[in-house]
């Protein structure tokens, strides 16, 4: 005993700190003054030792009342400042510029509260790295009880927060953020996110914008210090009245901690360019819950404003285009059809092709003009050809032919009277149902159709009809290229004064007040202007489409897409030309969009530190960006991104982490060319030796491409550099093994020493017993961190071991409610069944599962409160749950709840000893997990929580051992 207390007490002693202590005068006496002068309380000296042990390696520090620190030892050696240098505020020096101000000011908040608290922020550590750190500060408390200095631990959690998957889904399966990886992460984001951000401190003050709000606001817009200065910023209301001060977005989020979302405003960048933009805006919040800042971002609609405009002008300005007709975007072809009462006298190729019959059918009387109209539109029908009786004109309407051989046909038609002794009449059909037919037998059609064009207008006009019903564009060209007609759509697009008989305009000088250009904006070559090469007995269709950009007389930029064929004369010379345009304005537009798209995504593959790659289905490299080039020391060897998949294998051995070679088929392309997705948990870590000879440790996530037709097209794969985060993870692993191991000995050992002096103390009427019993909390509370910490890492590692037995559920509520009730003084209302429930599991690890939520329970309500524990049977399986009328957990808390290191922000304990680590929960998860169960709550913040857990019931014939 004595020999086990000697070893301990020497692993707890740190030796520089002993140095000074031995120098220090009677620290009893010594009250108020700075806290070096006064030096410590002995308690205090005997936790700070203890505590500086238990951190084996990590940083501790005491500050004054207002946090400036006095002893910079342990933080001088990680941040590698000069230990002077460190004390007082100069220990901020150290934290990452970006945040500096949010994480001082969440300290400075701590501070302020009076509790304990922490506060996560990063670091620079001696070699330049900076590391995801995070601050716990405790109170000192002086004779009178007010605080005379606080005792703060840095614990480096840059590794400890989940291992972060590939960039690609950057959120962990557990929603949270690695710390280094998030800020790199952000600043990738925040450089190629299209919309305007800026973050702001405590009052207001800008501290960051991103380039898009640089752009917004122009280069010269100030940084501005403080909310109340806002108004250098002119921006208006959609009403036109201004935007003052405390009204933004960012001042109602940083004031009220408010989310405000979308607000439309036009601002007023110092460029003097005025933009639309949708103003949105959050709180930022620290470990407390206090306000710390405000993101704003800004996203620039004026583009979608100023579209939104043109397409209501076109809208009007389609008006006269019956929306009825709008399928006829996608066109026919004209048939034209001449018929008496009885039956089809006469019919063009297009209306056999439209209605399935041969010209034989016809001309032996085979086609049947009655059957040809579904029973349904007989009586439209009639009524139609009473009206070209009465009235001489029809206009045209839809209905649907019965093709030969079944199915039907869409069709708009319209009639002419061609006399009326015998009845005789000419009907023009026009197939709507397909447009891209109209474009494929375009070639074989134009030529009737524009025959079919002039001799209806001759007629009776009808076919003018048609062409208004028509909502494509259509014109016809004489031969010298006048233009003889236009559908009112085509009007509507290049302009109404197309009057041919009153315009002193030629052809060419309305086309050259068109301003036509090819898409790329190059004034277009007149013989390549679409009526030329008609006119030059050339057909346009679909494949070789012209495509135009023109200026409408209105002043708008449309994009349209022509196709047409030259009109034959008799002896076959060209007489003339139909084109049919379409406005392809918006379908350009997206394209346009894309390829912008398209475009952001190469700048993100560029901005990515990880490393990318695309393939083809071969496994050859289609894409590869700068960082991956850099990983792999592509530049030694340009030719290896040609080479096949095999062959680069060559180049570049894949080996397990291990050092054993993996073969072709195990290596992560060859797994994902197969369909295998590799991300998350399944991301492979792979050593490579890169082509420029270093030793590399790849993590490679990777998914297949899925092509139009279901097949694998190919891959992607994401590579991260682990070198080092796997070396830290070990040495992180070396270091828990250590803490655990050589801590928990010296601990309990300590424990029980001060245990006793107290208790001597105490006997003797001594004061200073009260103080040691709060060392002994501290010391109970290092203990069942280090144990959670082991627990933790052994859950992580997946090495924990369990000792299955059969246990009686009930007993074990009994026990442990039992022993929560004498530790806190509470009573604990347990409802459990009349029969037991038995399961499998370790008896152990079931303990430490029920005290955690009891314990949770008891520390989040107030001490008058009832917490219950009930043990039910459901369904095969028992359930147990723990209710209190607590303080609940807000909806945003419950994602994290079960997940390591959290803690709800602003959450205090009502009764007992202060927080844990945020481990608890996790721990219980795991455990609950690998007995084959699930745990869950439910809460409603001021009512209380409810944890509840269910196990398998063990096989009722299982014999009881
Ligand atoms: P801790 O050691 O901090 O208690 P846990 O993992 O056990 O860690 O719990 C995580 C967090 O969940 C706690 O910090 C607390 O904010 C919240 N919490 C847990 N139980 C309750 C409860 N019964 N009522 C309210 N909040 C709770």
């Amino acid at each position: 005993m004595g020999r086990e207390r000697k070893t301990g007490m020497r692993s707890l002693t740190n030796p520089r700190v002993e140095a000074s202590d031995a120098a220090a005068p009677n620290p009893v006496e010594s009250v108020g003054g700075p806290y070096h002068e006064r030096e410590e309380l002995a308690p205090a000296k005997l936790a700070r030792r203890l505590m500086l042990a238990a951190a084996a390696g990590s940083i501790l520090w005491v500050s004054d009342s207002q946090g400036g620190m006095l002893d910079s030892s342990t933080w001088a050696a990680f941040t590698g400042q000069a230990p002077s240098d460190a004390l007082g505020a100069g220990w901020q020096d150290a934290l990452h510029p970006d945040g500096r101000e949010a994480v001082v000011a969440a300290f400075a908040g701590g501070l302020e509260g009076g509790h304990p608290f922490a506060v996560e922020g990063r670091v620079r550590r001696r070699d330049g790295a900076y590391r995801g750190m995070l601050l716990r500060a405790t109170p000192d408390t002086g004779e009178t009880g007010t605080i005379t200095g606080w005792v703060v631990t840095c614990t480096d959690v840059t590794e400890l927060t989940p291992e972060a998957p590939p960039r690609t889904t950057a959120r962990t399966e557990e929603g949270q953020w690695p710390v280094e990886g998030a800020i790199a992460w952000l600043n990738a984001v925040l450089d190629v996110l299209p919309a305007g951000v800026t973050i702001a401190g405590p009052n207001g003050k800008l501290i960051r914008v991103n380039r898009a709000m640089r752009e917004i606001w122009g280069a010269d817009a100030p940084l501005v210090g403080s909310i109340e200065e806002y108004d250098v910023y002119r921006a208006w209301w959609p009403d036109g009245t201004p935007v003052r001060p405390h009204e933004w977005a960012l001042s109602r989020a940083i004031r009220e901690g408010e989310y405000v979302r979308n607000q439309e405003i036009t601002v007023e960048g110092f460029d003097g360019k005025q933009l639309v933009v949708l103003n949105s805006a959050a709180p930022m919040r620290d470990a407390s819950g206090a306000i710390v800042g405000g993101v704003s971002s800004m996203q620039n609609i004026t583009a979608r404003k100023r579209a939104e405009r043109e397409r209501a002008e076109m809208e009007a300005r389609a008006f006269e285009a019956d929306t009825r007709f709008k399928r006829l975007a996608a066109a026919g072809i004209i048939g034209i059809v001449v018929a008496d009462e009885a039956r089809i006298l006469d019919a063009n190729d297009a209306f056999l092709s439209i209605t399935g019959y041969t010209r034989d059918d016809l001309d032996a009387g085979r086609v049947p003009r009655e059957t040809m109209t579904p029973p349904e539109y007989v009586a439209l029908d009639d009524a139609s050809l009473h009206m070209l009786l009465t009235e001489g004109e029809l206009r045209p309407y839809e209905k649907e032919i019965l093709r030969r051989g079944g199915g039907r046909v869409p069709v708009l038609t319209g009639a002419a009277l061609v006399s009326r002794d015998p009845l005789t009449w000419m009907s023009f059909v026009l197939d709507i149902t397909d447009r891209r037919r109209l474009e494929a037998e375009l070639r074989d059609a134009n030529a009737r159709l524009a025959a079919a064009t002039l001799e209806a207008e001759a007629r009776a006009g009808q076919l003018e009809a048609i062409f208004a019903a028509l909502s494509d564009p259509l014109v016809a060209y004489d031969r010298d290229g006048r233009l003889t007609d236009a559908n009112p759509a085509a009007r509507a697009l290049i302009g109404r004064n197309l009057d041919t008989a009153n315009g002193t305009l030629t052809a060419e000088e309305r086309v050259a007040r068109l301003e036509p250009r090819a898409p790329d904006g190059r004034p277009l070559d007149v013989g390549r202007w679409v009526r030329k090469r008609l006119l030059a007995g050339e057909v346009v269709t679909g494949a070789d489409a012209a495509d135009v950009v023109i200026t409408t007389p209105d002043g708008f930029e449309r994009h349209t897409s022509w196709t047409g064929a030259p009109v034959h004369g008799q002896e076959g010379e060209v007489v003339g030309a139909v084109a049919i345009g379409r406005d392809v304005t918006e379908r350009r537009r997206l394209e346009h969009a894309v390829a912008e798209r398209a475009s952001q995504l190469q700048t993100i593959f560029n901005t990515m530190t990880d490393g990318l790659l695309l393939y083809d289905r071969e496994g050859r490299i289609l894409h590869m960006n700068a960082a991956c080039s850099t990983l792999l020391g592509a530049d030694a060897n340009p030719a290896w991104a040609h080479q096949t998949h095999r062959d680069r294998g060559l180049a570049i051995r894949h080996r397990t982490p291990d050092g054993e070679l993996l073969a072709h088929e195990d290596r992560p392309l060859s797994r994902v060319l197969r369909g295998e997705v590799l991300v998350g948990e399944k991301a492979m870590d792979v050593l490579f030796r890169t082509l420029d000879g270093r030793q590399v440790l790849l993590n490679c996530a990777g998914a297949p491409v899925i092509g139009e037709d279901g097949l694998i097209a190919g891959a992607v794969l994401v590579l991260r550099d682990v070198t080092e985060p796997r070396q830290i993870e070990r040495e992180r692993q070396a270091m828990l093994d250590m803490v655990t191991h050589d801590l928990r000995t010296p601990i309990t050992t300590a424990k029980a020493f001060v245990q006793s002096v107290r208790q001597r103390l105490e006997h003797a009427g001594h004061s200073e017993g009260q103080r040691l019993a709060r060392v002994e909390t501290s010391i109970e509370q290092m203990r069942v961190l280090v144990d959670d910490l082991q627990d933790a890492a052994s859950l992580e590692r997946g090495t924990a071991t369990l000792t299955l037995v059969r246990c009686d559920l009930a007993a074990l509520c009994q026990e442990v409610a039992g022993e929560q009730m004498a530790a806190s003084g509470r009573d604990i209302t347990l409802r459990l069944p009349s029969h037991r429930l038995w399961v499998r599991a370790d008896p152990n690890r079931l303990r430490q599962v029920i005290r955690n939520l009891l314990s949770n329970a008891l520390k989040y309500s107030a001490a008058e409160k009832p917490v219950t524990l009930e043990l039910t049977r459901r369904a095969g399986a028992a359930r147990l749950s723990v209710r209190d009328e607590g303080i609940g957990i807000p909806r945003s808390a419950l994602p994290h709840l079960f997940t390591r290191y959290y803690r709800v922000p602003g959450a205090s304990v009502k009764h007992g000893p202060a927080k844990g680590v945020g481990l608890g929960l996790y721990i219980a998860r795991r455990l609950v997990e690998i007995h084959g169960g699930t745990i869950d709550v439910e809460s409603t913040p001021g009512e209380g929580s409810t944890f509840w857990l269910t196990l398998p019931l063990s096989a009722p014939a299982a014999p009881p051992h």
